[in-house]
């Protein structure tokens, strides 16, 4: 069997970043720019004031100064500033020719309609001024491919008069549920029946890795059902299964996928919860889609998710393959671990050492420094992989290699954030 890195080199290797698409600016707020982008204009575009004032000549040591006009932002200036003169302007306008400064408004006393006493006569050349291209030039690059559209990079573009975006757009991952014991959220149970809780919590998954989810409807587990829904699936960037792939009578999955002309890349990794896990591609023409059967069990289709499925769309939506941040914290309390698989298993980080940490403090002064260190980490006790309560409670997913291990307290673990 694979193990998990293995299974993450094949899932890396079939991607390839989606095709840049020209968007309105308005449509590419959360996407990733696929061009090198060059502002045609200088910003500011003229030598700004930015406090409200008086724009003067720096040298000039007057300190009375006859009133040449007013300008507002928006407003042209008409007459130079000469020595013995000023114009009182606002934050945002062009200074007149002939002035270098503004002398903030604060700093100045009206002796009449036409004059100005100003109460600071030495200001630096360039004070309260922003000078023309102090931001961007013309022909500077002022965002790189590969940036992260944010708002900040949607203003940049604002700014240098960029009214469409090169994007790449978001990936269309389409959800197919399968099992003949699902209901539809809102609908009665019958017994043994249970619901889809598989279907909106891939959605949202999807939703919240930057793709455009669409959930199709719930498939029955017969070959004619399963074929019709999964070659609508085939319309999307990603088809995500959930339940079907194991080796029940009925897990007619991966034989539907091979029926339908679906290359099979994998189908088995050593992870624990996820064991299942089918990944494969298909091909056709340009286009490839990329085709995740994830087990039925709620946390083992979560975790196949957070570590396979999300870096794949970030890498899709040209991000690269990466996963949640990973980090190490101090196991809270001694785990023996059976081994045989790798694992994830649903865990909480603490700030707070826990009181069996704190007992081994005490038993042990070599362990003192260590303890002051945290974050910690505590896996939570599961009831197997169908237990959502307890994966309602976890923030992160701790680690565990393949091997058999018996971890006291304080272990290091690396552990990955969850959202
Ligand atoms: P399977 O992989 O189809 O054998 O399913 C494994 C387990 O996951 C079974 O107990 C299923 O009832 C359960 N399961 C399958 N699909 C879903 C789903 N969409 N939502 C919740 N549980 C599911
Ligand atoms: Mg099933």
């Amino acid at each position: 069997m694979l193990t998990i890195e293995e299974a993450l080199e094949l899932v890396e290797r079939h991607i390839a970043p989606i095709a840049p698409r020209k968007v309105p600016l308005g449509e590419a707020a959360g996407l990733v720019l696929a061009e090198d982008v060059v502002s045609e204009f200088n910003s500011p575009p003229y030598n700004k004031a930015v406090m409200d004032g008086y724009a003067v000549r720096s040298g000039d040591r007057q300190p009375e100064r006859r009133l040449l006009e007013e300008i507002g932002a928006g407003t042209v200036p008409r007459h130079p500033v000469t020595p013995g003169t000023a114009t009182r302007i606002m934050t945002g306008a062009p200074l007149p020719e002939g002035a270098d400064a503004v002398v903030p408004i604060e700093k100045s006393e009206m002796v009449d309609a036409t004059s100005v006493r100003l109460h600071q006569l030495d200001p630096a050349p360039g004070q309260h001024v922003m000078p023309l291209g102090a931001s961007m030039r013309a022909g500077d690059v002022v965002l790189r491919a590969g940036a992260d559209m944010r708002p900040i990079e949607i203003a940049i573009m604002a700014e240098i008069g960029r009214v469409m975006a090169t994007v790449r757009p978001r990936p269309r991952v389409a959800i197919l549920p399968t099992g003949n014991e699902l209901v539809a959220i809102g609908e009665r149970l019958g017994h043994g029946q249970i619901r889809n809780s598989n279907g909106p919590m891939l959605v949202a998954a999807a939703t919240s890795a930057g793709a455009e989810a669409i959930e199709l409807g719930i498939a029955r587990d017969d070959r004619d059902e399963l074929s019709r829904w999964i070659e609508q699936g085939l319309a999307a960037d990603v088809l995500l299964l959930s339940g079907g792939v194991s080796a029940g009578k009925f897990d007619l999955v991966p034989a539907v996928l091979a029926d339908l002309g679906i290359e099979c890349v994998f189908h088995k990794v050593s992870l624990r919860p996820g064991k299942p896990l089918w990944f494969g591609v298909k091909e056709d023409g340009e286009r490839r889609v990329l085709v995740f059967g994830l087990p039925g069990n709620p946390v083992s289709s979560f975790v196949c998710f957070e570590l396979f499925v999300r870096p794949a769309i970030a890498a899709l939506a040209g991000r690269g393959f990466t996963q949640h941040r990973t980090m190490t914290a101090q196991l809270g309390h001694k785990f023996d671990h059976p081994g045989g698989r790798a694992a994830y298993l649903p865990a909480r980080l603490t700030v707070e050492p826990t009181i069996e940490l704190i007992q081994r403090e005490v038993d042990d002064a070599d362990f003192r420094a260590a303890i002051a260190r945290g974050p910690f980490i505590e896996i939570l006790p599961w009831q197997g992989s169908a237990d959502l309560a307890t994966l309602a409670n976890a923030d992160a997913l701790a680690y565990l290699p393949a091997e058999k291990c018996r971890l006291a307290a304080g272990s290091p673990i690396k552990v990955m954030m969850i959202l």
